[in-house]
């Protein structure tokens, strides 16, 4: 289980910029949390905090109860799944998502049962074997949703995990983020610019202008649906 804790967390980039300010959210375990707003308002940097991939400037994030700020991304249990996938090109299937676990010293044998469990889950199976750029969009997108989940994290970042992908592999992998976040019971982050994406899959949705949350509701309330 997870809960995250963001409170008054700002950042301001070496150059002064202030693209987050004063961000406070609590967000229960298992929630599916969506981030929306229009280009450049924070989400990305808001999901790198948490990540651990930039500094936050002020403020706490908690994980669990416990301050994160100084823990570095390895040690922090959360995945993050980007838009433009990050495969190693030179890399099969089967060792970019072996990646993450080789670098935490997982032994060989649970390894390959983990990534061979998220390859059946993910239909990827036959393609272990394969390089990245022999494979589809659709079928990239869902290795790099498995090398998140080989790790079985407690927290999934993904920022526009779906926005690559033409629409009817769109709707079909949303049914499948859907389907994970209940099985692997996590709490996620997700960022999208897509209505339909946000109402079928939030619990919440969080809409931030200029580095400042506007509004939190739930996606009825948001989107005035009965
Ligand atoms: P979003 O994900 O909502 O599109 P970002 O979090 O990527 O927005 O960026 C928020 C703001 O911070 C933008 O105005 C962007 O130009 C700015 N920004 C992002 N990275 C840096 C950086 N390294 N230095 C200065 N400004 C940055
Ligand atoms: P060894 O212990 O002899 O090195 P392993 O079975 O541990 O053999 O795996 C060695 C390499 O084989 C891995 O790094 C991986 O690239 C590849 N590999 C292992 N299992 C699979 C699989 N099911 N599908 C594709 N490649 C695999």
């Amino acid at each position: 289980m997870a809960s995250l804790s963001l409170k008054n967390i700002c950042k301001k980039y070496p150059n002064g910029f202030e693209a987050v300010k004063d961000f406070n959210l609590e967000i229960e375990d298992k929630e599916f949390i969506i981030f929306v707003g229009p280009s450049g308002c924070g989400k990305s940097t808001t999901l790198r905090m948490v990540a651990g991939l930039e500094e936050i400037s002020s403020g706490e994030l908690s994980i669990d109860g416990r301050i994160v700020n100084d823990v570095e991304p390895k040690d922090r249990d959360i995945a993050m799944v980007f838009q433009n996938y990050a495969l190693y090109p030179h890399m099969t299937v089967f060792d970019n998502m072996a990646f993450g676990l080789k670098l935490r010293k997982v032994p060989k044998e649970e390894i390959k049962q983990k990534v061979e469990e998220a390859a059946r889950i993910l239909d990827l199976e036959k393609l272990l074997d394969r390089k990245p750029k022999a494979l589809s969009g659709g079928q990239r997108q869902r290795v790099a949703m498995g090398r998140a989940i080989v790790r079985e994290p407690k927290v999934f970042l993904m920022d526009e995990p779906l926005s690559n992908l033409d629409a009817k592999l769109r709707v079909q992998m949303r049914a499948e983020i859907a389907s994970l976040h209940q099985r692997l019971g996590a709490t996620i982050i997700y960022v999208t610019h897509d209505q339909t994406e946000a109402m079928t899959l939030g619990t919440r949705i969080v809409v931030l202008k200029d580095g400042i949350i506007m509004q939190v509701d739930s996606p009825q309330k948001l989107y005035n649906e009965p």
